[in-house]
């Protein structure tokens, strides 16, 4: 059985890390070229990662599904990325961003590894300044910064619309001059299918090689796993469509437990669903809260042009229910908000399932241009997909699936409780709770992977200087390839009639129905049960042309869609145990008389970490208690 241990230091909280990192071993430089360390994923956190430990003289081997890894899904991120530099001297301290963010998360994370998050964040802005990320400045030259959902002061910095593509050509860049020193090996177009544990350690990867089908075994010392997100298992989405749970699913197979996997976050301003063929979500960013205020009618089922409403007969629901923080609540308030007014027949649009954001105010006062400057992508990427210009119509805009909170359990080093395997960024259950905020997740991907894995490391790795190659025909990586050759075997086999599309779109729908805004018991378990359903039939009906040997991306989909049955229904498990709502996890038996959240501290302040019994077996839940010094619970209120 596992036995959680969060490995958290002791000492005053702003201290823990600074005394912390003094103490761990180091690996020194002569020894660092004696070990081999895997990354799985090249988005921010993973190309931090495998840049900042090639730049130590490890020898790092680091992959990705796509052709490149510029293209991993953190490219997309629009808004920006928060630190607590202060520069608007607005009395803004990393202390009160450690205490944003566990208030943010609706007091459900751990708080040294937030008060952490937060130090390290101005680390990661000079870092990006040093590489050349083009941030915005303001009139005199300095860093700019605008605000994001949840907080009063103004700390995040931004490159337009277009934040994660800025950042990530920034570890591009240093991963490229790793690569070309030869510290770094890069091996793209690679699915990692399994993880190998040789002697009850992480020695390895299984991948496969997607345009020939070959299954490859690669060693190493350590493996870290920095491969985003699963908000894929709703089908539509803002995540790109890549996205996937199967790494992290392997680890958990292997031992890893999965902490919060019900904790997910739905953002409130993507583009609606505008019809049937639709494979993906579009973000509007939050940022864009910043100067749009957000309506909907006053009157129940207006169908007149927004042009047409006047001012007075407008409701500014999130002004009027929130006023101290307005249109910039954070997203599960907000999304809520949005969903409780279209519910209640207030909604625009064919469907009356979206809202308006609307820029009108913020251009009469400012000036076209200057809206042009902070948003111009995206106000472009709304007109092409709507046709609607939205300089002068408001934009329509719904909650869609977005983030996950849940993710790999790992301790105050980013190990997960399999030693010698990490997991970093979005991967990770992490810092953010209940909910992130906007803006940290790009800063806690960067923090991970460039300033805090490095250091927890080489604490681990010390003890393998004289250790040698790990070879691949140990036993272990014979079984972990057999067992991903057989069930490539089975899923070709079936030789149904359904894409792996229709499945995944199909299972989605279970989960945005029974799993996602809104819970309850009974929508829960019906939730579990059409899962189990569906899943029986997927493994009788899945079609699959092709073959293996070959590029076959029925193939891949489908294997991802295989592990989405169980992520799905592990996620129902979490959120049927956890008889509260929190953040992003609302459930309908729980709630305040005015709708907001009703948190259970004396029950529920806990990780839930949940441990792999086998196919057929109920998973085991193990408990990380919560403990809050620092910071004092409280209803969390934006009013
Ligand atoms: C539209 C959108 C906008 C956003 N805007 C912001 C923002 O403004 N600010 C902010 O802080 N956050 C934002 N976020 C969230 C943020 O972008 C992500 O949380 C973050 O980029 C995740 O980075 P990551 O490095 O953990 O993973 P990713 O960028 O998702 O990278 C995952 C990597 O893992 C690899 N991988 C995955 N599975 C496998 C496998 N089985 N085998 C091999 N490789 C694999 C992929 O190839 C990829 O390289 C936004 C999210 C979305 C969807």
């Amino acid at each position: 059985m596992q036995k959680l241990d969060a490995k958290i230091p002791e000492g005053p909280l702003a201290e823990k890390w600074s005394h912390y990192k003094t103490g761990l071993r180091l690996v020194n430089p002569a020894n660092k070229k004696k070990i081999d360390i895997i990354v799985v994923g090249t988005g921010l956190a993973g190309s931090a990662a495998a840049s900042a430990l090639g730049e130590l003289g490890y020898n790092v081997k680091v992959f990705c599904f796509q052709d490149s890894p510029r293209r991993a899904h953190s490219v997309a991120a629009q808004g920006g990325i928060n630190a607590a530099k202060n520069y608007k001297n607005d009395n803004d301290s990393v202390y009160r961003l450690f205490h944003d963010m566990v208030k943010g998360g609706d007091y459900r994370a751990r708080e040294a590894n937030v008060y952490r998050a937060a130090e390290v964040s101005n680390a990661v802005i000079d870092h990006f300044t040093g590489l050349g990320v083009p941030f915005a400045r303001d009139y005199g030259g300095a860093l700019d910064t605008r605000s994001f959902g949840g907080v009063q002061v103004s700390r995040t910095f931004y490159a337009k619309g277009q934040t994660g593509q800025q950042c990530l050509l920034g570890t591009y860049s240093s991963l490229n001059r790793q690569i070309a020193k030869g510290t770094v090996k890069m091996f793209p177009r690679r699915d990692m299918l399994d993880v190998v544990i040789v002697d009850g350690k992480a020695r390895g990867i299984i991948t496969r090689h997607l345009l020939t089908g070959e299954l490859e075994r690669h060693s190493a010392h350590a493996v870290v796993l920095a491969t985003g997100g699963y908000g894929t298992v709703f089908y539509l989405s803002t995540l790109g469509l890549g996205s996937n749970a199967s790494a992290a699913w392997s680890a958990y197979k292997k031992g890893a437990l999965f902490a919060n996997p019900s904790f997910i976050q739905i953002h409130p301003t993507s583009i609606p669903v505008l019809n049937d063929y639709q494979c993906k979500l579009t973000l509007m960013s939050e940022s864009l809260r910043n100067d749009g205020r957000v309506w909907v009618p006053k009157a129940k089922g207006d169908k007149r042009h927004p042009s047409e409403i006047p001012e007075e007969e407008r409701d500014y629901y999130l002004e009027r229910r929130y006023p101290a923080f307005g249109n910039l609540v954070p997203r599960d308030v907000a999304s809520r908000a949005a969903k409780e007014r279209c519910d209640a027949g207030y909604g625009v649009g064919d469907t009356g399932l979206s809202v308006y954001l609307d820029f009108k105010d913020a251009i009469e006062k400012q000036g076209q241009k200057a809206i042009q400057d902070k948003y111009g992508n995206l106000f472009e990427m709304y007109e092409k997909i709507t046709g609607i210009n939205p300089y002068t119509q408001p934009m329509r805009i719904y909650p869609a699936g977005h983030y996950t909170m849940g993710g790999l359990w790992v301790d105050y080093n980013l190990m997960t409780t399999i030693p010698g395997l990490y997991a970093i960024g979005e991967s990770n259950f992490s810092d953010h709770g209940a909910n992130r905020l906007g803006a940290s997740s790009l800063m806690q991907c960067c923090g991970d992977g460039y300033f805090i894995l490095p250091d927890t490391m080489g604490d681990y790795l010390a003890d393998d200087i004289r250790t040698g190659k790990i070879p691949t025909d140990d036993p272990a990586f014979e079984e972990a390839e057999k067992t991903v050759a057989d069930r490539i075997r089975r899923i070709m086999e079936v030789g149904g009639k359904e894409t792996a599309s229709s499945f995944h779109k199909r299972l989605g729908k279970i989960m945005w129905d029974h799993c996602g805004m809104r819970r309850d018991a009974e929508g829960l378990k019906k939730g579990m049960e059409l899962l189990g359903q569906l899943e029986e039939e997927f493994w009788k009906n899945i079609c699959i042309p092709g073959n293996d040997k070959d590029f076959n991306q029925e193939l891949e989909k489908a294997l991802k869609v295989a592990d989405f049955f169980e992520v799905g229904r592990l996620m129902c498990e979490d959120a049927l145990q956890r008889e509260e709502s929190c953040g992003a996890h609302f459930r309908e038996e729980h709630q305040t008389e005015t709708g907001e959240a009703k948190r259970d501290d004396a029950n529920f302040a806990y990780v839930g970490a949940w441990e792999y019994q086998g196919p057929k077996a109920t998973p085991k839940l193990h408990k990380e208690s919560l403990q809050f010094e620092y910071v004092e619970l409280k209803e969390r209120s934006y009013k």
